[in-house]
């Protein structure tokens, strides 16, 4: 008998506002096809739910908090019924602005115990800039609500290297998001995507990117993070291993601090998860599917009784394994040998011996007795070290042209709401 699957990541593809930056699927909330996309992804769910027996679920957008009781209601409804809840892990993207004291009661009340709170910088210029629709005053208001409400486990998004974000500006930003003494921090460098207005100005010379000062600025981040108690466990996320005022020294867990994402170390150790909603993708068992990245049509799909998914991928067990050995290499403390044999069937000192030893002459990996990881310099250069562990297939068996084969559903390593 197969394993069920232990992941579950649902799409909420609507958004008050574009961001500049942001080119995930969403769009504009509208009450109307709101209701029709929950009724849909409660179809979509009822496919799934015999294939999952989820340690994980994460609702991710898009921002999802902009559904309305009503709608969580039907959600959870539905996953109780379905015998999905509880888990142990179950996680909320949410944007500040978007947090009301009976959404953040009724969220953790149904057995949300984590919430990701997308912030991105606590600068007021810098937040227009990004056309973000919250303020810092709706940061603290609502982080409040959530902690009024019973969450004790909650993650803060925030950008650096934002056009015009100077060193002061990040530290002070640090400064009042390391005060709020979150279980997790996420922080992402600015991406510059084709088709979205940020990128767009940086072609117009609009401005430049400084690397030295984005550089300057991880520096800071790793360096105010540890003295804050947080442990850096992967290339852009840190969680704290007990709460404050434990001294931070205190590491009491193993391979990951304790508060560290479930949900996302199973995409970084290439698990299998189920994918729900518009554009969302899918691993299982070794098939890579996605699902329509177009609201109406994918609403359409499940009403009519037919497969939204129109991307389909099945790998070889060395493409897969490839994979995984590129996605667990931004794990701070790399691949175990082996657990990445137990995962893959393939041992990464033969299959993969000239890259880890390419890596260590470029000072970005080091083999060590039980497993081989990334140095910190290395970390900096973790996708470009990524592609060289890739082993794609000659002729994959493919529905569709295939895309970026580096983007589980959402990445896990890019700005929430
Ligand atoms: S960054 Fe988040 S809130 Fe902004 S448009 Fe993208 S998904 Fe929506």
């Amino acid at each position: 008998m197969q394993e069920p699957v232990p992941c579950l990541y649902v799409h909420v593809p609507f958004c008050a506002r574009k961001c500049s930056y942001c080119a995930f699927y969403s769009e504009a909330s509208d009450g109307g096809l709101m209701d029709r996309y929950v009724r849909a992804l409660l179809r979509e769910l009822e496919t799934v739910a015999g294939d999952l027996r989820p340690r994980t679920i994460f609702f991710g957008g898009g921002t999802p908090t902009l559904l309305t009781l009503r709608h969580w209601g039907q959600i959870f409804r539905t996953l109780d019924r379905l015998g999905l809840l509880p888990v142990p892990e179950f996680t909320v993207e949410a944007n500040p602005a978007t947090i009301s004291a009976d959404k953040a009661r009724l969220l953790r009340e149904h057995g949300v115990n984590r919430v990701s709170l997308g912030v991105q910088s606590l600068d007021p210029g810098l937040l227009e800039r990004l056309g973000r629709i919250h303020t810092p005053g709706q940061v603290f208001r609502s982080w409040d609500i959530l902690r009024r409400a019973g969450f004790d486990n909650l993650n803060l998004d925030l950008m650096f290297g934002i056009p015009g974000q100077t060193l002061a500006s990040w530290d002070a930003t640090l400064d009042e998001a390391l005060a709020l003494q979150s279980e997790h921090l996420s922080c992402y460098e600015v991406i510059y995507e084709e088709d979205t207005p940020l990128f767009a100005q940086l072609q117009a010379g609009a401005f430049s990117v400084d690397e030295d000062l984005v550089c300057a600025q991880y520096e800071r981040l790793l360096e105010r993070a540890a003295a804050a108690g947080f442990f850096q466990y992967e290339v852009a996320n840190f969680a704290r291993d007990r709460r404050p005022p434990a001294p931070p020294t205190a590491r009491l867990s193993g391979e990951f601090p304790a508060f560290a994402c479930r949900h996302n170390i199973n995409y970084w150790r290439a698990g299998d998860f189920h994918g729900l909603g518009p554009s969302a993708t899918a691993y299982v068992r070794g098939v890579r599917t996605r699902n329509v990245a177009d609201t109406r049509a994918w609403c359409e799909a499940v009403e009519q009784g037919r497969s939204p998914v129109v991307f389909r991928e099945a790998l070889s067990p060395l493409a897969r394994a490839g994979e995984a050995a590129a996605f667990g290499l931004r794990v701070v403390t790399g691949w175990p040998y082996e657990e990445f044999r137990r995962r893959t069937g393939f041992d990464l000192r033969t299959e993969w011996a000239a890259e880890l030893a390419e890596l260590e002459r470029r000072g970005w990996g080091v083999r060590e007795p039980d497993r081989f990881r990334l140095t910190q310099a290395g970390l900096r250069f973790a996708d470009a070290a990524a592609e060289m562990m890739l082993r794609p297939d000659p002729a994959p068996e493919r529905d569709t042209p295939r895309t970026a084969i580096l983007q589980p559903t959402r990445p896990a390593w890019s700005p929430a709401p």
